[in-house]
Parts: structure tokens; C-alpha cells; sequence
């Protein structure tokens, strides 16, 4: 694609980057095919080419209107593009420069503002958080269907394994999960404890919450304190650097891109990004130590949703679900499983009418095959499936490890 960017609009090493991945698109159009907004809205401008170049007519001095935010926000961030695009075109790197620019000279409203801001506090002091969903729970049946399965807390009678291992690795707690199921964390710990693997376990968010809310600022203070504390475990010889929620960890593993102009801070984030990797890229080395302790369970059938941040954001396409057939699950086949369930981090807080579209397509395709539970690896989509499916959702690593023999 052939562009004319203003240079000022941007500082220098922002306007080449933005450059460079317009210049890489070819405009052929394969992404759209792939978009569940541009499914839903069939409007150029709601799938990845109409969103790209509306990005590249902000970048060549066009002014942004209230428009081109809307079909910006409208996004996912599923990544569902990238996948699919054949010039690898970094269409997320590409948004994010885009809404950081329309947000520039496009003021939200008031209520807006209010909303995004109150969200981040709520999210980003874990105590309020968790004194919040905790309050909440003699209440919550007095909730909504839809929304009483997000702010359950599940039970947490599991304590972290105490032996110690050779090989280890460092996991980050995140804080929804932390507070919502923080039993999904020991599980995996266990799992790997199975495996001659120790977990050292790290309070902390990873900061996808504010950067997805245009908040760099308060995110790129968390990716540094992230780096800063962990560094020292990293120059004690930890192999690996996971997160049990793939959302979280497809934000970790992009904190190369997100800190490479940062002159003090990109090549310890590369050596960070470098050891970040999904806890299946782990447990698919270990089905000799697995195989050995699982009940098979040759009735259970499960459907597994692969979220856009473990197939997209981390490209783990498909590890997940030949872990799990290779330990004896029967994986009923998922339709359309390229597609996002609608939860993508607060987007299903700002834009439920889309968000519940979209998880009712999801659980039709996630029902069809009758498995008697679903599965997923995240816990935004966890909780979203879990407002209307009709089977227990679980994650997936909780399957594994409640089917392990003593
Ligand atoms: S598939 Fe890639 S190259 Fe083609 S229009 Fe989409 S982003 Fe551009
Ligand atoms: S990230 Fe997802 S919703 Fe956004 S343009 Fe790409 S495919 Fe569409």
C-alpha cells in the first residue's frame, strides 16, 4: 500500500513503525473473511482493511471524527486477522497507534470516560477488587443470569505444592483470575510439580487492562515493574515465564513490541518475551509423567473453545486440543473455532449487544457436537461461556489435573 504520512504527528520511530505496516498490507482483503465484526456488520470499515485504512487516512493528516473511533473501538483485538493475513501485516500493533491517535483529537463523553476510568481503578487495585466481588457474593443470585457467573468466586480448597525442584518456573498470578478462581493456578502448579517442575508463584497483573483501555501510561509502569521484579529469577536460571489465563499471557509475551523504544528497557523485555510460553508448550513435553496418573475418561466428551489470545495472540494453534486427545478426551470438532467469543478483556463490558451476539453463535457451534463439558483456556472467556451454556466450563488445565490418579 502506497502512503503519504504526516511526520509530525507521531514522533519519528512511532510514524516509521506505522508506516512500515501500511506499506505491508496489500490490500487484498483475505482478513475480512476472518472478522467477526465485519460478519456481523458486513461494513468495510467494521473489518481489519476499512479499519486499516482508516488508520492510514488519520496518519496522512485527514482529521479523526467520532466515526473512525467507533469502528476503531468496535475491534476486538481478536487477531483473528493477523492469523489469516498472508503478509503478516501487524494489524494489532497498527490499531494501537490508530485508537492512540483518534483518542488524541476525538474527546469520549463524560459517562464514557467515567466508566473506562472506574474499570481500570476497580481492575488495577486488587484489593478493591477483590473486597468488591467478595461483597458481592451472598447477593449474586440476585443478579442477572447473564451476569451472576462472572462475579462467582469458585471454590479454592487446594493449597500450592511444597516440593522443590531442579527445574523451575515463574507464574504470574494476574488479578481477575486471582480473585475469581485462583484454584486454576495451584492446579497447574500441581501438574507441573507431576512433571519434576516447580512453581514460583508471582502476585502481579500484567497490565493488558489499561493498555487495552488507551491507558500506556499506567500499563507501561506495569510492564516495567513486572521486568524489574522478576529479573532476578531470570538471572537464577527459571526456564519459563507462564501464565495460566491466555489472555495475560499473550500480553506478556508482547512486551518486546510494547517496550522497544524504551532504551533501558527493550533488551531486558526481549530476554522476558523470549522465556514467556503458554503452560501447554510445557505440559506437551511431559505425557510420559501425565499418562502415567490420568484417569482416562473415555465417556467424557468436551468442546474445546481455543480463545483468540491463545490461537491468535500466542499462536498456539491446536496444542492445546492434541494435549488433551493424547491424554484420552474426546474432543467433539467446533465450527468457526477461529472466532471470538465476545469476551475480548472489557469489551464485553462496552459493547454487549456485539459481545452477546457473538457468545451465542460461539455456544451454538461450542453445543453442536452434545460434549458433556466445554473447556477454554482464559478466564475472561471462561466466565462469559458460563453465562449461558448449558455444560459445566472449565479450564482446561482444571480438567486435567481433577482427572489425575494420587
Ligand atoms: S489480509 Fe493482510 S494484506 Fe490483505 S488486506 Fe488484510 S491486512 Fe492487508
Ligand atoms: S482484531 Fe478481530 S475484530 Fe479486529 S479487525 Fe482483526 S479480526 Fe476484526
Amino acid at each position: 500500500m502506497q502512503t503519504n504520512i504526516i511526520k509530525n504527528l507521531l514522533n519519528p520511530a512511532l510514524t516509521d513503525e506505522a508506516d512500515k505496516i501500511l506499506r505491508s498490507c496489500v490490500h487484498c482483503g483475505f482478513c475480512t473473511a476472518t472478522c467477526p465484526t465485519y460478519q456481523i456488520f458486513s461494513d468495510e470499515l467494521d473489518g481489519p482493511r476499512g479499519r486499516i485504512y482508516l488508520i492510514k487516512q488519520m496518519l496522512e493528516g485527514q482529521p479523526a471524527t467520532k466515526k473512525t473511533l467507533t469502528h476503531l473501538d468496535r475491534c476486538l483485538s481478536c487477531r483473528s486477522c493477523e492469523t489469516t493475513c498472508p503478509s503478516a501485516v501487524q494489524y494489532s500493533r497498527l490499531l494501537d497507534i490508530g485508537k492512540y491517535l483518534a483518542e488524541k483529537q476525538i474527546k469520549r463523553s463524560f459517562l464514557s470516560n467515567l466508566a473506562r476510568k472506574s474499570l481500570l481503578s476497580l481492575l488495577l487495585s486488587k484489593k478493591l477488587f477483590h473486597l468488591t466481588i467478595t461483597a458481592i457474593q451472598p447477593f449474586k443470585s440476585l443478579l442477572p443470569k447473564s451476569i451472576e457467573p462472572k462475579v462467582a468466586i469458585a471454590s479454592t480448597k487446594l493449597n500450592w505444592p511444597i516440593e522443590k525442584h531442579r527445574r523451575k518456573v515463574l507464574l504470574l498470578t494476574g488479578c481477575v483470575q486471582n480473585t475469581l478462581a485462583p484454584v486454576i493456578d495451584k492446579q497447574l502448579a500441581h501438574l507441573l510439580n507431576h512433571c519434576a517442575i516447580q512453581t514460583i508463584p508471582i502476585q502481579g497483573c500484567c497490565g493488558a487492562l489499561p493498555q487495552h483501555l488507551s491507558a500506556e501510561d499506567k500499563a507501561t509502569l506495569i510492564f516495567k515493574k513486572n521486568i524489574d521484579q522478576w529479573t532476578k529469577y531470570i538471572d537464577q536460571g527459571i526456564e519459563a515465564i507462564i501464565m495460566s489465563s491466555s489472555g495475560c499471557g499473550a500480553t506478556l509475551k508482547q512486551y518486546q513490541s510494547y517496550l522497544q523504544y524504551d532504551k533501558a528497557y527493550r533488551n531486558k523485555a526481549k530476554v522476558f518475551t523470549n522465556l514467556v510460553v503458554d503452560p501447554v508448550e510445557i505440559l506437551e513435553k511431559e505425557t510420559a509423567f501425565l499418562s502415567q496418573k490420568k484417569i482416562p475418561h473415555s465417556d467424557l466428551t468436551m468442546a474445546f473453545h481455543a480463545p483468540c489470545t491463545l490461537q491468535h495472540g500466542l499462536g498456539v494453534h491446536t496444542k492445546v486440543e492434541n494435549l488433551l486427545t493424547t491424554l484420552g478426551y474426546k474432543l467433539v470438532p467446533v465450527k468457526d473455532a477461529h472466532l471470538c467469543c465476545g469476551s475480548a478483556g472489557s469489551y464485553s463490558i462496552f459493547h454487549p449487544k456485539i459481545a452477546k451476539h457473538l457468545l451465542t453463535n460461539k455456544i451454538a457451534e461450542l453445543q453442536a457436537g452434545q460434549a458433556a463439558i466445554l473447556a477454554t483456556s482464559n478466564i475472561g472467556c471462561l466466565t462469559h461461556l458460563n453465562s449461558q451454556a448449558q455444560q459445566p466450563v472449565k479450564h482446561w488445565l482444571s480438567v486435567v489435573y481433577e482427572n489425575l490418579k494420587d
